[in-house]
């Protein structure tokens, strides 16, 4: 089956719908002003038309949608004209409304404006073409406009509530709801940023964990609401301390993982230097941390997925920060790899977050 998508299933459904309203019309002689019934037929061919090419191409652009409602709209006033019955023209005359309201689903604001423009000026143009009296022209006039807005702005309003919400759950679905960092996924989707930072410039990957010194206690003593309370604290330092555009993620109960583009090892120790002392001086827990800093145009690491470059960074870094448990806690140990000197350029770069 085609792929539709939701405004083109509605076009759709709105075409196809105007098809035996259509045929009736035509053969109900009486029903049309006599002598247009040549202009019901045409409305019928270019309706048959739009279903044709709507069916065929499954997901109208925004320029497609545009061109076929315009037509749309044309023949809904069109057929209007041409019914003989009052009651029966204003009622074909409130389909004007459907289309803004559909424009209203999926296109840009100046397509919607454009719609309510033209579905109004086409309303007030048959309304005051048919209308006896003054009264007549006011009261049909008002309503078809009405009944042209409400939907259409019931439409847009719904539409946008959708967009924020989708916005929120994404946004929720990629942090740790606790410390409002990011947690093991937001790490992964959002490490692009990182990364493509440091592809084609001299900066290396800095990839850094973080583990809380025996929380368990602190949770024995205070409280698991207290150990919470710890943990937001931790997440709040972490992200006042890292450099502009690092990521900060909770990757488990106690810890924490920083990403971030970095100039060499010596850079690299020093921010986790950094990181554990000011986190030290914030809480009353201490940090023990595995550091470790590669080369992103490290042939091999290059070759590997996202995911998997993580996995090999963790490892690394996981290493390290169980030395440093075992050392003694409270401190960093940076992962062995080749160190690498900063230029001045990265220097400068960095010299800024001290
Ligand atoms: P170590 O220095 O070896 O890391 O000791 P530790 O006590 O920090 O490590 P261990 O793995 O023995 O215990 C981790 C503790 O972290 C136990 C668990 O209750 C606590 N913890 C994990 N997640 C949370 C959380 O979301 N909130 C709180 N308050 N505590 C948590
Ligand atoms: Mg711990
Ligand atoms: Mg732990």
């Amino acid at each position: 089956m085609r792929h539709f998508d939701q405004r083109t299933l509605a076009v759709l459904g709105a075409e196809v719908g105007a098809v035996p309203l259509l045929v009736l019309g035509l053969v109900s002689p009486s029903f049309i002003v006599p002598g247009r019934s040549w202009a019901l037929l045409v409305i019928g061919v270019y309706t048959l038309i739009s279903v044709a090419i709507t069916a065929a191409v499954g997901r109208l652009s925004d320029g497609q949608f545009v061109i076929l409602s315009f037509g749309g709209m044309l023949g809904i006033a069109g057929s209007a004209l041409v019914i003989d019955d009052n009651g029966s023209a204003h009622a074909v005359l409130v389909l004007l409304a459907v289309i803004p309201a559909l424009a209203a689903m999926d296109s840009s604001v100046s397509v919607i404006v454009g719609f309510v423009t033209t579905a109004s000026i086409l309303a007030a143009t048959v309304v005051a073409i048919r209308a006896a009296t003054p009264t007549a022209l006011l009261v049909g006039g008002g309503a078809v406009i009405m009944a042209i807005l409400i939907p259409t702005y019931m439409v847009w309003t719904l539409r946008q509530r959708l967009l924020v919400l989708v916005e929120q759950q994404s946004r929720l679905s990629i942090t740790d709801p606790l410390t409002e960092a990011l947690n093991r996924r937001g790490l992964l989707t959002q490490s692009h940023i990182v990364l493509n930072s440091c592809a084609g410039s001299d900066l290396m990957i800095g990839f850094l964990v973080a583990d809380v010194d025996h929380f368990k206690k602190i949770n024995d003593r205070h409280g698991h609401s207290a150990g919470d309370a710890i943990l937001v604290q931790i997440a709040a330092t972490l992200h006042a301390c890292v450099p502009p555009g690092s990521l900060v993620a909770r990757t488990g109960g106690e810890e924490f993982v920083i990403l971030t583009a970095i100039a060499g090892n010596h850079e690299m120790y020093s921010l986790a230097e950094r990181l554990r002392t000011r986190v030290a001086a914030a809480t009353e827990v201490t940090l023990s941390m595995g550091a470790v800093c590669i080369d992103p145009d490290h042939a091999t690491l290059r070759a590997v997925s996202t995911q998997a470059l993580l996995d090999h960074l963790f490892r690394r870094a996981d290493r390290c920060l169980y030395t440093a448990k075992r050392e003694g806690r409270n401190r960093v140990q940076l992962d062995h790899g080749p160190v690498v000197e900063p230029t001045p350029a990265h220097v400068e770069r960095f010299a800024s977050y001290e």
